[in-house]
């Protein structure tokens, strides 16, 4: 092998011209596992990188003739490689406490459903596919049946997101025609996601009716006409109107919606699954309670309160669900088979929901008791104190942590976790010194995420199933902060 080793003279300054050509860069001995464990494409390219990059700082005479021998090119190459493979998409700790972190993922999927899911990736599985008389099948029914079972409804269907179920149901059920709505469901969801566009994109004409805090069912009987398709309640997920109030409940909009014979259609948001009242969590409407008062079709997400993977569910009547289903739009929005292998086995788990608060992280870590998520900051405290110092100190404290995801946005669920504030002679640099820990630990093999409140770094315990993810990264950490 051709090796680059001039004469080495150490601290003295390289020029662009001293480093070596690709090809040569190529043929060092210690590239040679490089190239069979890459190929020779993403070795030459990340060569190419490399030495513009050495090119840039030999110009402005940044480089030294140490940079560019063969052992610190072919290290550099090696961790260029390296940094390029690195997926974007990383599993982080969620100590934010909030449970249910919209940019951190959303609900995490249970152990059951990443078996299901991974089991069903490995080879071709029968999606569409009928395997009792061969013929061609509808993916649909592999959860309708559960969805039928957990919430009573007579159909079911699933699609991307809820975003997608609201705009499908209404395109489907009331395309050209007329939704009523009160003024006080006009929602942004987050995102573009606000109910006066999706009716627009839907290709609905929205009638809204009442005011942003009363809306009585005199006003919905007065708007509906000829033209009125649909009856369209919104579950105000983010937001709470509170004081003199009102808003006509489902089980009188569902007499007028027959009487008049228009359909009711709900957009639940979270729909938790079960009665989270139970659970001695904030209670939340459910889809099954919905049908049960008489609405004609319930749509909600998968990876809110039910704890799945993204996906929109829709239930109810057998004649409008097959409307939708039938619907062209559903072809654009339809569940990939990814998920619907999660949603199933998500799902599954629901038949059995003495099990749930244990095997689906979204319920274990709602009912996660302030005593519990204590005892975890407990044992962290000591190992976390000892990485910080002397610099920060790091104490155990009572906290609130959040549901998240637009579920249940007024309440708090009382929590415990490690506060950890600078020690400084003066308040200013209070700020940086926050920054440079919440960098840090950003910047761990297995990022963690905390929040900042009053001068301190909170580090919730809430979502914390295994401590080893935090001890096994306070050396790393250390050296990180020094
Ligand atoms: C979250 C939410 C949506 C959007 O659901 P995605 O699954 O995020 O697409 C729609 N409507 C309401 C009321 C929501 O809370």
């Amino acid at each position: 092998m051709a090796e680059t080793g001039e004469s080495v003279v150490h601290g003295s300054k390289a020029r662009p011209q001293d480093l070596p050509s690709i090809d040569k860069l190529l043929r060092l001995t210690a590239v040679q596992p490089l190239l069979e464990a890459h190929g020779h494409t993403l070795v030459a390219t990340q060569a190419r990188v490399l030495l513009d990059s050495l090119r840039v700082q030999a110009l402005s005479d940044n480089l030294q003739q140490s940079d560019i021998q063969n052992d610190a090119l072919s290290a550099a190459l090696a961790l260029s490689i390296e940094e390029r493979l690195t997926p974007r998409l990383r599993r982080v700790l969620n100590l934010t406490g909030t449970v249910i972190h919209t940019n951190l993922g959303r609900s995490v999927l249970p152990q059951a459903a990443i078996r299901h899911l991974t089991a069903m990736m490995e080879g071709p599985n029968n999606l569409e596919y009928d395997l009792i008389d061969g013929g061609r099948g509808d993916r649909d029914s592999i959860v309708e049946g559960l969805l039928c079972d957990i919430t009573g409804a007579e159909a079911a269907t699933v699609v991307n997101n809820n975003a997608a179920a609201v705009l499908l149901s209404i395109a489907a059920l009331a395309g050209g025609r007329e939704v009523v709505v009160s003024r006080g469901e006009l929602v942004e969801i987050g995102g573009a996601f606000r109910m006066p566009d999706v009716m627009a994109s839907a290709g609905a004409i929205m009638v809204e009716v009442g005011t942003t805090n009363r809306t009585h069912l005199a006003d919905y009987e007065r708007a509906i006409t000829a033209r009125t398709a649909i009856l369209m309640k919104v579950h105000t997920s983010n937001y709470a109107v509170e004081g003199f109030t009102s808003s006509v409940p489902e089980s009188q909009l569902a007499v007028l919606a027959r009487e008049r014979g228009v359909a009711l259609v709900t957009d639940l948001g979270s729909g938790s699954l079960i009665d989270m009242g139970q659970l001695g969590l904030p209670q939340e409407p459910t889809p099954q309670q919905m049908l049960a008062d008489g609405c004609g079709v319930v749509t909600f997400s998968g990876d809110k309160l039910l704890g799945g993977p993204q996906a929109g569910l829709i239930v109810g009547e057998r004649d409008l669900i097959t409307k939708i289903r039938k619907f062209p739009m559903k072809r654009a929005l339809r569940l990939s088979k990814l998920p619907l292998a999660a949603l199933e086995a998500t799902l599954t788990l629901y038949l059995q929901p003495e099990l749930l608060t244990r095997d689906l992280p979204t319920l274990r870590w709602l009912t996660r008791t302030p005593e519990q998520a204590a005892e975890t900051a407990n044992v962290l405290l000591a190992p976390m104190t000892a990485a910080l110092a002397p610099r920060y100190t790091v104490a155990v404290q009572a906290m609130l942590s959040q549901i998240g995801s637009g579920s249940l946005p007024v309440d708090r669920l009382p929590s415990a976790g490690l506060v950890i504030s600078p020690v400084l002679a003066r308040k200013r640099g209070t700020g940086t010194a926050l920054e440079n820990l919440a960098t840090a630990l950003r910047s761990l093999p297995l990022p963690i995420i905390g929040r900042v409140a009053d001068d301190s770094l909170l580090l919730d315990c809430r979502c914390l199933d295994d401590v080893t993810d935090v001890l096994a990264q306070l050396t790393t950490l250390r050296e990180r902060l020094a």
